[in-house]
This record gives C-alpha cells, structure tokens and sequence, in this order.
C-alpha cells in the first residue's frame, strides 16, 4: 500500500492521462504487455538511457521497449538514416536498392540463413515462417512450447491466447522426453517447431543445448522444418543465440533492434525453402505488404548493422548484462529477499520466487523500482541498451539493495 500510495502522488498526470484513454480504447490500452498496476506511466520523451515521464520524473530505462530498444532513445544515427530516407521518398511504390543492402547484411550474418523476406513485425514474421514450412512439407501440425511468445496471435502462454490459424501441439520447454515422445508417435505430421532459444516473453528462461540440439535432430531426421525465433535473442551474439551454440535452424525470424528500432520483422533461411516465394516459380507463395520493404526501416536497418550491431559491441552488452544478473541475484540473496533473475547476457527478468503471494511480491518490485527511478517492465522484463554505462548498473544495484532492505519486515 505503502509502495502504491507513493506511485499515485509521483504521477498524477500519468493518472490522468490513462483515464482520458480508457474512455477511448479499452482500459486505454494498446499494447498488453504495457499495463501496470494501478494504471501504466506516459513517458514524455526520452534521451540515450533516460526517460522522463509526464509528470516530470526522470528514469533510467532498464526496459529498452522489450528488447528492441538497443540502441537507446533518438540516437543519431537513426535520425540520419531517418533523414536522408525522407529525402529520397519514404515509400516509392517500387522496389529499391536498400532492400537487398539490407537482405545481404542478414544473410552474411546469419550462417544458416541464404535467403530473406521482410515484414513489418515480427508477429508477421513468424507467421510467414510457418506458413513457409506447412507449404513446404505438405504437413498440418506444428510443435511450440508453454510460455513460448511468437507474438501478438502466436502465444502460447496459456492465458487468453488468440486462435492460431494451424494445428498446434503444446509441449513443455526444454522438456526433451515430452519431444521425442510426441516424435515417436505423429513425425510424419508434424510440419515445423518453432522455438524461441529463450524464453523471452515468457519469463527469460535459457533453452538447454541438449533441447535445442533435440530439436534440430528430430526435424532433420522427419523433414519438419526447424524454426528460431530469434527475434529477441539475435542480440546475445553476433550471429544469434544459434551462432553461440552452434545448433543452427532450417528457418531464422528476427525483428525489433534489425530494423533499427522501427516496425521490423524479417525470416529467412534455407534456399530451399525460401524459394517458395519467389514470384517466376509456378505456385509460389503470395507474401504482400505495403509496408514491407519501406525505406524508414531499410535505411535504419542498414546503419544499425553497420555502425552498432558489432560483434564487440555485443559481446560487451551481454557481459553487462550477465555482470547486472549476477549482482541483483546477490542483492536477493544477501537480503534474503524472495526473488530470483534468469536470463542470459543483456536479457533479463525478475522473478518472485514461486509461493501465494507471488502476484503481490511481483507488483511490490515494480512499484519500488519505478519509485527509485528504474524503470522495468511490469512483469520484470529487463533489457540493456548501448547507453546503459557501469554506473547505471551501479545506480541500479544500490537502488535495489536499499529498497530491499527496507522491506525485509515484508517477507522475514
Ligand atoms: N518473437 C519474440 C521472441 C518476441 O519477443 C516478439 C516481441 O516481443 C515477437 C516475436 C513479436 O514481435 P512484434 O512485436 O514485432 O510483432
């Protein structure tokens, strides 16, 4: 209550502002993921690392928009690929140039993938990537996991989830007996898996080498097509989480931070496979969109690989990442706090540890954090940008260590 009572006085014009919505779109939302309890913060802008609300408080933003926001808020050269995009035409009713310099970049990146195809998201992303493996192989069915998140339809957590346009069967993550049973029994249906190599959405969780491997073998050994998105964990590495681990997909979907923080999603992969699109190919698969290939998100895709997207510059995030999870871990554990972080690298998510009270023990740590000017997702979520520098981790961690002792008559 505490925790609540000082949320409602530091942001009376987010209040507002939420209320104004909700009589215009329902609980004014438009995002799930973006609702808070008692009612979410409208952020006023942002610079580098730093959000400032429209009540005027100023945060550092642990968030990066769930992933995407890699490169921190307005940063240069986002405005001058936006600029010089502007310039030549946003959208020429044509093809372009900069959609194959794009398409080129993702292919040498990505071992596993030879061809690629955009969309405007990468919901639709993985959409086409299924549709591609059903088309291919003549099959129906199509393995995903609990708490996996394809996106906005294509999510499998078990609460609400939007009818999927194909026959699915559920199966537990990094659960390897559950894979092969349903393997032994139904390989010759099964057209695709498609899994995340984390857990994004889902609450961070690691997939196993030996999952992953299991599902690479299983789907060469059936022709099923072998699907990772990697729309968030492209980031891990240079070349993905399946250059790190080197178990490598038929088909790869990426998104977000690849299309430089614009409306993105791309998938691609095997010639084979990919060339079901092509349009001289008697029966090929229709894929439109206005959207697709619009110069705002080529050109920022295009400077974002060139000027950020190093493998240097993302092995130093991950080692940021994995030095921020180890030391709030240290943090919970000193103080004896019921909670616990997973993730890897730069992607992280907090957890209350699992007990009836979790729910409030969830909203508790959200509303401190945001109290103490660290901005998260509601669920947890934590994502590193390249403008988040060691005194923010600092900040954060000292942040955490005092709030948490603070409470520790909450749980003790
Ligand atoms: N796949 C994963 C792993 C994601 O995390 C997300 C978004 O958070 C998506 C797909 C969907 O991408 P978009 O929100 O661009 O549709």
């Amino acid at each position: 209550e505490e925790a609540e009572s000082l949320y409602r006085s530091l942001h009376p014009a987010s209040a507002a502002h939420s209320a104004h919505a909700a009589q215009f779109m329902p609980g004014g939302n438009t995002r799930s993921s973006l609702w808070a309890f008692p009612f979410p913060i409208y952020m006023e802008g942002g610079h580098e690392a730093r959000l400032t609300d429209v009540d005027g408080n100023v945060y550092i933003d642990f968030l990066g928009e769930f992933t995407s926001g890699i490169y921190g808020h307005s940063p240069d050269f986002l405005k001058d690929a936006l600029v010089s995009a502007t310039d030549r035409g946003v959208s020429l009713s044509s093809h372009h140039r900069l959609e194959g310099e794009l398409a080129e970049r993702l292919c040498q990146r990505f071992p596993s993938v030879d061809m690629v195809r955009f969309c405007n998201s990468g919901t639709e992303a993985n959409i086409m990537a299924i549709n591609a493996a059903l088309t291919f192989t003549g099959r129906e069915e199509v393995v995903v996991f609990q708490g996996a998140y394809h996106g906005s339809v294509l999510t499998f957590s078990g609460n609400n989830d939007v009818n999927v346009p194909f026959k699915t069967i559920i199966l537990p993550y990094n659960d390897i007996e559950a894979l092969l049973a349903t393997f032994a029994g139904r390989a010759d249906q099964i057209a695709a898996i498609i899994v995340e190599p984390m857990l994004g959405a889902g609450g961070c969780t690691p997939g196993t080498a030996e999952f992953l491997s299991t599902c690479r073998e299983l789907c060469s050994d059936s022709g099923a097509v072998l699907i990772f998105d990697e729309v968030q964990t492209a980031r891990l590495h240079f070349g993905g989480r399946q250059s790190q681990l080197g178990i490598f997909p038929d088909l790869t979907v990426v998104g977000k931070f690849f299309g430089g923080s614009l409306p993105f999603g791309c998938f691609g992969g095997r010639k084979d496979i990919m060339q079901q699109f092509d349009p001289r190919a008697v029966g090929a698969i229709a894929h439109a969109g206005t959207f697709n290939n619009n110069t705002l998100t080529m050109a920022a895709g295009i400077a974002a690989i060139d000027q950020h997207l190093t493998a240097e510059a993302l092995d130093q995030l991950s080692a940021r990442g994995d030095r921020l999870r180890t030391e709030i871990n240290a943090v919970f554990e000193r103080q004896g706090a019921p909670y616990h972080a997973t993730g890897i690298g730069s992607i992280m998510n907090i957890h209350p540890n699992h007990g009836p009270d979790s729910k409030y023990l969830r909203q508790l740590i959200y509303l401190d954090l945001i109290n103490s000017g660290i901005f998260v997702a509601a669920r947890g979520l934590i994502s590193l940008c390249f403008s988040i520098n060691d005194d923010d981790i600092v900040t954060f961690v000292q942040k955490l260590k005092f709030f948490t002792e603070q409470r520790s008559v909450c749980w003790s």
